[in-house]
């Protein structure tokens, strides 16, 4: 990659002397077209596959993960016990130590929990907000925004249009990706369609589906009581709360389901 983009550069620089005054109009076409050529590259699958492997193992070592021992680990593995995959991608589902009040999923299956919103949520609603995190990596949602946020940040200046290995991305690359992917929005049909997914992947696991709308409950009451920016991002990805619970608890009602005792 960097050697692809240093030859564009001095092409344009040698253009740029041999013809002073056309310079700058060329320049900036020339940029413009590098950049449109950027965009329309194609990313093969291994690239992909590659770039969200960098992604989370940067994430990983960027952030405080509990140890194995850790009770929020235990607490995370008991109540994802028999949550094994997303539609054929394998899950792994770590902790990170953090104030934020948050929780992802990744393309490859890589599900973060912050401890922040485990300290404020009962395992119930912690299990409607992974579900739903799942339902966007089932439907490989995350993969399309991981796409659109590595070409618009990471690789905006340029990527090799040559097949093979994905270039190492560095720090800064790694950081403008997390910043377009923590803001990558998803479309309402995407959100409803993650919302089911969640509900039947956890009936399916044996957990009580209410969790979904327990869950969103849970959210909408934060969202009252909000006193910090720390939970903006959790509401902003996840608008019209009120319909998605309605949603929710009316097909667990439909379905005859039971909804948990809520402990508080
Ligand atoms: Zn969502």
């Amino acid at each position: 990659m960097k050697k692809t983009f240093c030859k564009t550069a001095l092409v344009l620089l040698l253009g740029l002397m041999a013809m002073p005054v056309m310079a700058q109009f060329n320049l900036k076409k020339a940029v413009s077209g590098v950049t449109k050529a950027a965009k329309a590259v194609t990313l093969t699958d291994e690239q992909m596959t590659e770039y969200v492997k960098e992604y989370i193992d940067w994430m990983d070592a960027n952030n405080p993960v509990c140890a194995d021992d850790s009770p929020y680990t235990l607490r995370l593995n008991k109540l994802t016990e028999g949550l094994s995959d997303a539609d054929g991608i394998p899950l792994n589902f770590k902790v990170y130590y953090v104030t934020d009040v948050n929780a992802f999923a990744c393309a490859d299956g890589s599900v973060r929990v912050f401890s922040s919103l485990m300290d404020i949520m009962t395992d119930e609603e912690l299990l409607g907000v992974i579900g739903h995190e799942v339902g966007h990596v089932a439907h490989r949602d995350s993969k399309k925004s991981f796409r659109t946020a590595l070409l618009t940040s990471a690789l905006k200046d340029g990527v090799s249009s040559k097949g093979g290995k994905a270039a190492a991305l560095t720090d800064s690359q790694l950081g403008d990706l997390g910043e377009a992917l923590v803001n990558a929005r998803y479309s309402q049909k995407q959100e409803r369609d993650a919302d089911d997914y969640g509900y039947e992947f956890l009936k399916k696991a044996g957990k009580n589906p209410w969790a979904m709308a327990m869950s969103f409950q849970r959210l909408k009451e934060l969202q009252g009581e909000q006193k910090t920016d720390k939970l903006n991002q959790l509401f902003s990805t996840h608008p019209d709360l009120d319909a998605r619970i309605e949603r929710m608890a009316e097909r667990a009602t439909s379905e005859g389901i039971e909804k948990p005792e809520t402990k508080e």
